[in-house]
Parts: structure tokens; C-alpha cells; sequence
């Protein structure tokens, strides 16, 4: 018996008549039906003109409940009134960061198959970081800086977006926009027609020539209007009476939030235009209109690329990247982020219109859910007796402490980032050191330090199977040659933040960071939930399979179309 179909249908419908009947005929037919719900046939036909993938970055699952109250009628609630959300949605690695899940939500696998092990991580050979989505053989178009140095390229397996780009014989286009580089060209993918990222130098939406040699007239025009200088004309002034977010949200001012450069304290209302004279195009990010820019440069795409009105389905990403902004500075609790979700909620509304009367209210699929989702401020959980503290860069230190005292040496750490320590292989070749033991040391070291867990080689990464848990996490967020000698996990209750004490962080395997939304929605979706556990890693699966075309070519998740009609 299917009980998520006649779920289904008892909300869509009110006459009880219509669903006792539905019931009995579902008691007999019920495999019948349940091969009639999905996507029916795989002919052009029954496509969706366009596939939206959203992506919200920092985007907790509990925003969706705790802020419901307060939501429109037309955005996130329209969503999962009319959607199938899997409630249960988590991320099956570590580190829970921008690139890592960008690429994780659109490739169908983790880092330690797509080589996106962090935002950035450490080459030893070049003796330099390595950005998420630098690509030094490229220039950028729009910009002069290494702002526009981007493409795919180190992501070593192809996308969602790729394959249904291969599947079309490169008939369909595929756009990604976000503020963020990362955010909109790992989604995009490699074989992308284009990427567009803010360069918060010039106020200007760019790319690279990987995608091409000049912005297109439609994006030269949109930056000629110069949005961000527009929006921040005005204070930030909360969208309801600030006493309506007291069920959902600290004081507006408390000592563990990150007021804006130049501000003592962190409260409403912000005076944008004095402090853009500060900090300039910049600002945007940090405010509510970060996100109009990127849901208007999504309109200007659909409408000048005439996405999904060429008589082949493409596919359009889009992600925010402002949420990510406001909740480091603010966290979750604060009312800054709770304003930006309920402005965030009426302009989803706003694009869902848009959509509706672009390719018709059934001519789309589209799907929302985030990359990681975020951890209480220190400061807030310290406010409320919850155990908290913060690892500020003190283990680094102990570690050189811990090295120098048992070889007299300071150069044996060469880089220490994503809580991963890398060992400096030519130091410890000219002091006529065994690596394994000088490892050792470090692991040690780490294990005494108050926050930590417990800290492993990377040798016992590659070399055991670890299915479960936060050490499984850990195997599936790694690749050899990007990653770090020693990785070290946290307690629940421990931040790394190396670079400011306030506000917060995410990146652990901890549900905080872990439990994201997805919610499916459009042509063929029926109105439903399940309560699964399901991991971030099936979206591009049960994308592929709504089209009817392969996997991505590292694909390790589990079509969840099956979910939509039983569970
Ligand atoms: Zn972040």
C-alpha cells in the first residue's frame, strides 16, 4: 500500500469522496499508479522545459521550520506545500565547506572522488595553496585580478549539468550564477556555456575565458545599471516590526555578533550608505540584497538565454551565497539572518512567478537545498550553559611545541589548515626523519589538545574501511595528494576559527553542518515528504533519472525517485 500517494493526494484534495475512492482503487492498482506518478516516458515531451538547481548556502534545515511562521505564502512554503521534501538529507563527509558541498550536491559523489577536498588546500609541490576554483591558464572577462582566474578544472569528475550537456549533444545550455565564483562554477560544471560570479571590486558580475572572450550584452548592460550602489541607497531595516522576530532570534544586540567594519555594535538599523562609502561594492554580500542581485541576474539569464524556451530542457543553477555572509557574521540566531531569510522567502516567491509565467507553472523542475548548514555562535551557547569553545589556531601551536621538543626542529609542519596538518616532507628528509614517527608526534599531540576527539594519518584514511560515523566522514571527505598528513575532528562543541572570534563557522560532520533541505518541486514532482535518511549525494541520481539519461561519471548516490512514491 502506498501511503505517500494517497498523502498526496488527501492534501491536494478536499473531497473526502474522491479520496475514499482513490484509496480503494489504490489498494488494488497500487503498482499501477505508482509507475504512473513519476516522469512518464523519456520523449522530449515529457521533460521539463528547464531544470533549477538552487543552492543556499549555510542553509540549516531548521531555517524552513523555525522561520515558518513568518514565511509568505509563495516561496519556501509553496515549496513544500506543493514539493517532495526529504526531511532527512545530510552530508556523508567532512569538511562541510562552499566547494566541497557545491560540487558534492551536483557531482553525485564526495571529495574523495571529485577532488574538492576544501575551499582550499595545500600543493606541496608548488609550495602554495591551491584556491577551490583557481586556474591560473585562464584570464578573467570583465575583470583584470585573479577575482576572475576561475574555472571547474580541479574538479575531476563531471556533473549533472555535464551530463545532460553530453546527453543533449550540447543542444541544451547550461548557466550557474552565485556571488561566490565557487558557488557558481562548480554546479555549472565543465562543459558550462557560462558562469557568472560578483566581483565585489567593481560591483560587477564576471567570468573567465574558459567560458568565453567577452560578458555577453545582456550581463554588460545589467552591470551599466549598477544595482549594489542602488541598494545601498537605504538602511537595512527589518522586513517585520523588530519585536516580531523575538520567537525566532536572540536581542538584536549581544556581544558575540560580528558588527560590520567601522560599527561598534551590531544592531538594527544598518546605516548601508555610510558604510558603503567604507567598504564599497562589497557590502552587498553582507545584506539582504545580496540575494535581489543574484535572483535578478538569474531572470536576466533565463530571459536573454531564453532558457528553456528553445525546445530542449536546460539547466539553470543558481546559488546564494549571502545567507553563508550574514550567518558567519551574525549566526543563527540572530535576527540579521532571520531578515534575510524571510526577504530571501518572498523573492524565491517572486522567481517562482517569474518561472510560472516564463515556461508555464508545469514547464519546470526545480530543486533547493544547501551546501552545509552552520553551528551556534561560541558566544551564544556559552550565553546559554551549553559547552562551546574555540580552536583559534592554539593546536597548531601545540603541535610545533610537541615537534620541537622531541626533534628540535620548528620546520617540520609546512601547513596546517581545514584541521589538517601538512608535514613538511624535505625537512623531515634532511633531519633523516621517519615520516610515520614524526606523524605520530603530531597525532599525539592533537589528541591531548582540550576540543579535540580524536586526530588520525592520512595513511589510516587510505587504508581502512570506514563505512560509519565521523572517521567514515572523514575517509570520504579526503584524496591523497590534496589533503593533509594528520586530520583532526573536533568535539561537537569545538569551532575552528582562525580567522575572527565572533559570529560563527561551519565545516564539521556534526547534524549542524551535516542537515540541509531538499525539496523537489515542479513537472512531475507529486506534493509529498519522507522522513529517509537520504544523502546529499543522491540529488544528481534522482535528477538524472527524472531525465532519463546516466549518472555523472562519479556518481556514488542512490536515485531517490522511488522515495517520492513509497517509503
Ligand atoms: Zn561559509
Amino acid at each position: 500500500m502506498d501511503t505517500t500517494i494517497v498523502r498526496i493526494f488527501a492534501k491536494n484534495d478536499q473531497h473526502m469522496f474522491r479520496y475514499t475512492k482513490f484509496l480503494i482503487v489504490s489498494l488494488f492498482l497500487s503498482s499501477c499508479l505508482t509507475s504512473a506518478l513519476p516522469v512518464e516516458a523519456s520523449g522530449d515531451n515529457d521533460r521539463p522545459k528547464l531544470v533549477v538547481g538552487i543552492v543556499v548556502d549555510q542553509m540549516r534545515y531548521d531555517y524552513l521550520y523555525r522561520y515558518e511562521h513568518l514565511y509568505g505564502n509563495d516561496g519556501l512554503k509553496r515549496l513544500l506545500r506543493e514539493g517532495f521534501h526529504f526531511h532527512n538529507t545530510d552530508y556523508p563527509y567532512v569538511p562541510t565547506y562552499t566547494g566541497p558541498g557545491h560540487a558534492s550536491i551536483f557531482t553525485g559523489t564526495t571529495p574523495s572522488i571529485h577532488g574538492i577536498i576544501a575551499n582550499n588546500w595545500y600543493v606541496k609541490d608548488d609550495k602554495q595553496k591551491m584556491y577551490v576554483t583557481q586556474d591560473n591558464s585562464v584570464e578573467g572577462v570583465g575583470v583584470g585580478g585573479k577575482e576572475g582566474r576561475m574555472s571547474p578544472a580541479n574538479m575531476l569528475t563531471t556533473t549533472l549539468t555535464d551530463e545532460w550537456r553530453l546527453f543533449t549533444n550540447f543542444r541544451s545550455k547550461t548557466i550557474g550564477i552565485a556571488l561566490k565564483d565557487r558557488g557558481a562554477i562548480l554546479p555549472a560544471g565543465h562543459t558550462a556555456n557560462a558562469a557568472y560570479w560578483y566581483d565585489g571590486g567593481s560591483g560587477k558580475w564576471i567570468t573567465s575565458k574558459y567560458y568565453m572572450d567577452e560578458l555577453p550584452e545582456w550581463v554588460v548592460n545589467y552591470n551599466a545599471k549598477k544595482q549594489p550602489a542602488k541598494y545601498m541607497q537605504q538602511a537595512w531595516e527589518t522586513l517585520l516590526p523588530l519585536e516580531d522576530y523575538a520567537t525566532v532570534a536572540t536581542d538584536d544586540d549581544v556581544t558575540f555578533e560580528m558588527p560590520f567594519t567601522g560599527m561598534s555594535r551590531s544592531t538594527f538599523p544598518y546605516p548601508l550608505p555610510v558604510l558603503y562609502k567604507k567598504l564599497g561594492n562589497s557590502l552587498i554580500k553582507n545584506t539582504p540584497w545580496g540575494n535581489t542581485i543574484t535572483f535578478e541576474m538569474a531572470i536576466e539569464a533565463l530571459h536573454h538565454e531564453e532558457l528553456g524556451q528553445r525546445g530542449v530542457t536546460d539547466m539553470l543553477t543558481v546559488s546564494f551565497s549571502t545567507p553563508d555572509y550574514i550567518g558567519h557574521q551574525f549566526g543563527p540566531r540572530s535576527i540579521e539572518i532571520a531578515d534575510q531569510y524571510l526577504r530571501f522567502d518572498r523573492e524565491l516567491g517572486d522567481f517562482l512567478r517569474v518561472l510560472d509565467s516564463t515556461l508555464g507553472k508545469e514547464g519546470y523542475v526545480l530543486f533547493l537545498t544547501a551546501d552545509h548548514g552552520a553551528a551556534d555562535a561560541v558566544g551564544f551557547s556559552d550565553s546559554v550553559k551549553i559547552p562551546a569553545g574555540l580552536e583559534k589556531g592554539e593546536l597548531f601551536d601545540a603541535v610545533e611545541d610537541a615537534l620541537k621538543k622531541t626533534y628540535g626542529r620548528d620546520d617540520l609542519i609546512e601547513d596546517y589548515r581545514n584541521l589538517q596538518f601538512y608535514l613538511n616532507d624535505d625537512a623531515i628528509r634532511s633531519a633523516d626523519l621517519i615520516k610515520d614517527d614524526v606523524a605520530k608526534i603530531v597525532v599525539n599531540a592533537c589528541r591531548t589538545f582540550p576540543g579535540v576527539l580524536f586526530a588520525h594519518t592520512l595513511e589510516v584514511y587510505l587504508n581502512t574501511e570506514f563505512a560509519e560515523g565521523l572517521r567514515g566522514k572523514n575517509a570520504r571527505g579526503i584524496m591523497d595528494g590534496r589533503s593533509g598528513d594528520v586530520i583532526v575532528t573536533l568535539h561537537p562543541s569545538y569551532l575552528e576559527m582562525t580567522w575572527q572570534i565572533k559570529g560563527t563557522t561551519h565545516g564539521t560532520g556534526y547534524s549542524y553542518d551535516t542537515r540541509v533541505p531538499w525539496i523537489l518541486y515542479g513537472k512531475n514532482v507529486p506534493a509529498g515528504e519522507t522522513f529517509e535518511a537520504v544523502e546529499i549525494i543522491d540529488i544528481a541520481p534522482t535528477i538524472s533519472n527524472m531525465l532519463r539519461m546516466g549518472n555523472p561519471n562519479g556518481n556514488s548516490g542512490v536515485s531517490r525517485l522511488p522515495l517520492m512514491l513509497k517509503h
